[in-house]
């Protein structure tokens, strides 16, 4: 039979006040609207469904934003709504609400091995920050289990097997019994309808058959508690079916040899109760002593409370009895949803009341968190709500549709890193969800990475700021470690071999015990040390050169001047720097540095024809150190008009600004110009630009180039 609006307006009617049951009306009127015309397979109108999933959310006694959803919760997704239009019509949470919804629908889970599904299930819960989302989800979920039938069967076991894996997982976390026992019992319907259909049979058999033996002990039972004063509901309860069907798999045993399959429920008033009827229960029948457990004294993860005891009833046979309060059995069953329901919304209205409430919900969360750290397995339940809570990770997809887990904050690098190491050092940026980003991008939960590399690319130290993950930065600091000792070592073999050979030294000398005599291990270290600057190649020479070498060395070779120091290579201090003669670099432009045979680290700009051809293993990473206020010499030429005076306006111009000029060439070119070429001296690329914009203002001059 299909469901009415005015159903569910009969079912809100008891706990949300008339005034908030016209948005839920408006939210029916509206879903009308979006869905007109839209079919479900089972040729009913798709109305429907929004119908069906808001009728189940009624049930639940879930808030008036949660039943205005659930009308809503396929808009966005399947009709031409916008979150904007929800927004303006339903208010914020509703749209909130209605997001999360949406995002989850978007995402495709594949049925894969346990460690995916653990990772969808925190996925899905990372992003329904809202209790809500994840609640109309499951029902969203639950009505198309309903309706699977009009599914071709790839879709039915595709679906069917999502269920099993992902939501009814779900709905056990937050403690919903009903929910989870029946999505599993249409999954199994679905996956194994042979095996479904026999256990159905049979189950439905024991249950006939142990018929007045169940009556027989709640009878018992029940005369034995009011002898001692003891007010219980009493029902008789038979397992369900998935979880016997797990049962025969996990022990390979038959049905007959299941003796929990039956049993008896015992509903009390109070905690005192729960353990008197257990004492009452065990005077009567002897107990299976390693099956009694106390879940009262130790509650489940999802809040499950009750005494559980398997006894040799009437005739020795085994039966399996359950005591709780009222309160327990409520939970046992509602779970999560229990702590949404307002039981009395009138007093709620009070907003003080309503503040003390939400209070109230937030610090059972918090006790059940921290009761967590005394649980042996705290893995499952804990995780669920922390994420919920206290968002603290993300959850991506792989282009292959695996789910990852980062830290809040993490990025592409970290994504990179954790697939391979080779990714992580080439990796260049990502795309996201179709979209490039940069290495910097934050992953949200939901995104679907895929990353951009080039061989190119090396790891840099920039990115330990990008980086969050240690695997990552531990990566990361390896390989700048590894690189800086290579480049270190080479190039201080270079200089080391090169002043050697200016001194006629033979090239066959002894360096691994020349290292030792200065306390290195291998000639590599002394390298290092030097390519390091924390030795000198001088210090060196002077232990090894003759004595009446020495003196010669010394004045031949006056202490020079360090030039460069206003570059800083990444990581390495006191390295030896020149500026390439080829194109001149001054603070500000980019640059890029080269091992250079004897010389120490060449610095080029990066556009420089000639450092494109140089070898790409002996790029090493600099950059100018701006706290250094130094001249450097570059060349520029003016391209003018031949007429006189022109030279010296531009010397004019130049001098006005205080720059030297160390060499100066004008000469006539074939078209009637002339061409003046200068060596200028000039502290940063900003002081050029400066200069170079004044000259072209200049009457008669054409352009202005730098070499
Ligand atoms: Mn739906």
């Amino acid at each position: 039979m299909t469901v009415r609006i005015n159903d569910i307006l009969d079912e809100v009617s008891s706990y949300i006040p008339e005034e908030d049951k016209r948005l839920i009306e408006k939210a029916y009127v509206f879903s009308a609207r979006v869905h007109q015309g839209q079919k479900r397979l089972s040729g009913e109108p798709y109305l429907h469904h929004p119908l069906e999933v808001a009728h189940i959310v009624a049930q639940m006694r879930l808030d008036v934003t949660a039943v205005t959803a659930a009308f809503l919760h396929d808009a966005i997704e399947d009709s031409l709504t916008k979150r904007e239009d929800i927004q303006q019509e339903f208010g914020e949470e509703v749209a909130q609400v209605v997001e999360g919804l949406t995002k989850i629908s978007k995402m495709n889970f594949r049925s894969v091995e346990e460690q995916q599904a653990e990772n969808f299930r925190k996925m899905i819960l990372a992003m329904s920050k809202d209790l809500r989302v994840l609640l109309i989800k499951l029902v969203d979920r639950l009505h198309n289990m309903r309706t699977l039938e009009y599914h071709n069967r790839a879709s039915q076991l595709r679906i069917a097997r999502e269920t099993l894996d992902i939501y009814a997982p779900l709905a056990n976390r937050l403690g919903i019994h009903w929910l989870q026992v029946e999505l599993e019992e249409l999954s199994l319907r679905y996956l194994e309808p042979e095996d479904y259909h026999v256990l159905k049979t049979k189950l439905d058999a024991v249950a006939l058959e142990k018929e007045p033996f169940l009556r027989d002990v709640m009878a018992q039972v029940s005369s034995k508690l009011e002898e001692a004063g003891i007010r219980a509901e009493l029902k008789s309860r038979i397992k369900h079916i998935y979880s016997v069907y797990q049962k025969l798999k996990r022990q390979g045993i038959p049905l007959e040899n299941i003796y929990d399959v039956l049993g008896v429920r015992v509903i009390v008033n109070n905690v005192g109760e729960c353990y008197a009827a257990l004492g009452i229960i065990h005077n009567m029948w002897k107990p299976i002593q390693q099956r009694i457990k106390d879940f009262i004294a130790m509650p489940k993860p999802n809040k499950y409370q009750s005494l559980h005891t398997t006894v040799f009833g009437p005739g020795g046979e085994r039966i399996e009895i359950q005591i709780r309060t009222y309160e327990m059995d409520f939970i046992a069953n509602e779970g999560i949803a229990a702590h949404w329901l307002y039981k009395d919304y009138s007093k709620l209205r009070d907003q003080a009341k309503l503040r003390d409430q939400q209070g109230q919900e937030l610090s059972w969360l918090r006790r059940l968190l921290e009761s967590q750290k005394e649980l042996k397995d705290p893995r499952e339940f804990l995780q669920s709500v922390k994420l919920d809570l206290y968002p603290e990770d993300v959850f991506v997809f792989t282009p292959r549709g695996e789910v990852l887990q980062f830290p809040l904050g993490a990025t592409p690098l970290d994504f990179a890193y954790s697939v391979h190491t080779q990714l992580g050092h080439q990796c260049t940026g990502a795309k996201v969800n179709g979209q490039i980003v940069k290495l910097n991008y934050e992953l949200k939960s939901g995104d679907v990475i895929e990353i951009m590399r080039s061989p190119k690319q090396h790891p840099s130290k920039d990115w330990m700021r990008i980086a969050r993950t240690s695997r990552a930065r531990n990566k990361i600091q390896t390989w700048l470690r590894t690189q800086e000792r290579e480049q270190s070592i080479a190039l201080g073999r270079e200089m080391l071999e090169k002043k050697l050979k200016s001194l006629h030294i033979s090239k066959d000398m002894d360096l691994e015990a020349l290292a030792r005599e200065f306390s290195f291990k291998t000639a590599d270290d002394l390298y290092a040390s030097i390519g390091y600057g924390r030795t000198s190649v001088n210090q060196i020479v002077h232990k090894i050169l003759p004595e009446e070498q020495k003196k010669e060395f010394k004045e031949v070779h006056p202490k020079k001047k360090q030039v460069g120091s206003s570059v800083v290579v990444k990581g390495v201090d006191n390295l030896l720097i020149r500026f390439a003669r080829c194109c001149r670099p001054i603070p500000g432009d980019d640059i890029i540095g080269f091992i250079t045979r004897g010389k120490g680290i060449t610095v080029h700009r990066s556009n420089c024809p000639y450092a494109t051809e140089i070898d790409s293993q002996r790029i090493i990473p600099v950059e100018w150190d701006m706290g250094v206020s130094e001249s450097h010499e570059i060349e520029l030429t003016a391209i003018c008009q031949d007429k006189p005076g022109m030279l010296g306006s531009i010397t004019a111009i130049i001098g006005a600004r205080n720059i030297n000029i160390t060499k100066l060439n004008a000469s006539s070119m074939p078209n009637g110009n002339s061409m003046c070429s200068f060596r200028l001296l000039v502290k940063d690329l900003g002081e050029l630009e400066k200069l170079s914009a004044e000259l072209r203002k200049l009457k008669g001059v054409e352009r202005i180039e730098r070499k």
